[in-house]
């Protein structure tokens, strides 16, 4: 076989054999992280093309380099392509990834000290939501709502009542680690009775839009965040998609506000993978997602797991442990010895610490990617059963890790 790393085997030994072996755990191991998927070779191209070689501060047309004449049409095809497959008015490209994006958002509408309404972070909101750790709930007033404890669902008179109370400036919808949709038109209403800006956060479940299996939150927001690399199979980066009246402020937000020069390479592999999720196999793909999650829940549920909301209609599942008496951490780090990668998480009105949480976030978008189906999502679940019913024994994890392994070969990377 020919070296799949020949430059860097040449120049760099070392690291060359650390490509390889991240390359082998791809190769076999089942990926059930949510937010993770595996980008296509045209995708990956671009992201290790010339273009990494370019400085574009600015934006087409108004750059503060000359030689834009190629990179110019890059950024151009690639906002088109955005534009187009959401139906936005506008879109910026250039967010090195989602968390400044969200930040730009909050630099474009937004003085120090200003209001902003977010999910909670332990209820399934993003860092960037509002989060104590993050930059946005040091410099911001933040306020935050969650789910209904009945339901395990958003509770939107929550959030109206929240909103009544503490008029936010901008308010947030969008989730890393909520299994449902969201209701954006309520949001709307919402942000119109307090004159708020209202950002939808689609970072996780942008795919899904893109192939029409959840709801566009196009319509109804001011401005939408998302990345690229999670159900929109593209390269890391980001994209902020808005209303043509708030352009200008965005565009400023990003740069000269935020960043520096674009990250070309990426530009470019945000245009290729917009163009593949018009096609009418991620269509097909963005459905996959939904209903490999929907039958994983169900293989789940029937072997005693606890799922918050009881079950899923997007691409992930948030499990609750506490039935099984095991906590997020030490069950996550053994599926992950067994082949089978997760990541711990908190569950809503979750009794243990964040470091040590009780719950397993399980997604299906990156497995579909390979080939999963429902029969494979059975043997899965299957596997994470025996082990959690083990109470993890290191025999019964060493031999799952042998028929992951065998198993995979079957579902190449792409
Ligand atoms: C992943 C995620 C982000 C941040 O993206 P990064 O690229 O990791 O910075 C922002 N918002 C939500 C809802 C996310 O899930």
């Amino acid at each position: 076989m020919s070296s799949p790393t020949p430059f860097t085997s040449r120049i760099d030994p070392q690291h060359a054999a650390l490509l390889q072996a991240e390359e082998k755990r791809q190769r076999e191991t089942v990926h059930l992280i949510a937010s993770e998927n595996f980008a296509s070779a045209a995708v990956r191209e671009a992201t290790s093309s010339p273009l990494n070689n370019k400085y574009s501060e600015g934006y087409p047309g108004a750059r503060y380099y000359e030689g834009q004449q190629v990179i110019d049409e890059i950024e151009r095809l690639a906002i088109a392509r955005a534009r187009a497959l959401f139906g936005a008015e506008h879109a910026n490209v250039q967010p090195y990834s989602g968390s400044p994006a969200n930040l730009a958002v909050y630099l474009a509408f937004l003085k120090p000290g200003d209001t902003v309404l977010g999910m909670q972070l332990s209820h399934g909101g993003h860092l960037t939501h509002g989060s104590k750790a993050s930059i946005t709930g040091k410099y911001w007033k933040i306020v935050s709502y969650g789910l209904n404890r009945e339901t395990q669902r958003l509770d939107y008179d929550q959030v109206r009542d929240l909103a009544r109370q503490h008029q936010p400036k901008l308010i947030i919808a969008g989730h890393s680690a909520y299994p449902r949709q969201i209701d954006f038109a309520v949001f709307r209403q919402i942000a119109d009775e307090v004159g708020a800006i209202l950002l939808v956060d689609m970072a996780h479940f942008a795919g899904l839009v893109a192939g029409g299996a959840h709801p566009s939150p196009i319509p109804h927001a001011d401005v939408v965040t998302t990345t690229a690399h999670k159900t929109l199979r593209g390269p890391r980066g980001a994209m902020i998609l808005c209303r043509s009246q708030h352009a200008a402020r965005i565009d400023k937000a990003v740069f000269p506000g935020l960043q520096g020069g674009p990250h070309n390479a990426n530009t470019a592999a945000i245009a290729v993978c917009l163009q593949e999720a018009a096609q009418p196999e991620f269509a097909d793909y963005a459905r996959r997602c939904v209903s490999n999650a929907q039958s994983f829940a169900s293989g789940l549920l029937e072997k005693g797991f606890d799922l918050v909301s009881g079950g899923t209609d997007n691409h992930l599942i948030l499990v609750d442990l506490r039935n099984k008496g095991l906590g997020g951490k030490p069950v996550a780090k053994a599926l992950d010895r067994a082949g089978l990668v997760a990541n711990y998480n908190a569950v809503p009105w979750d009794d243990c610490p964040p470091q040590n949480p009780s719950g397993l976030r399980l997604g299906s978008p990156a497995m579909t990617t390979r080939g999963f189906g429902e029969a494979e999502f059975r043997r899965v679940t299957e596997w994470i059963d025996r082990i959690v019913r083990s109470r993890l024994d290191e025999s019964v994890i060493a031999a799952i890790a042998g028929e992951v392994r065998a198993f995979c070969a079957a579902y190449p990377l792409p």
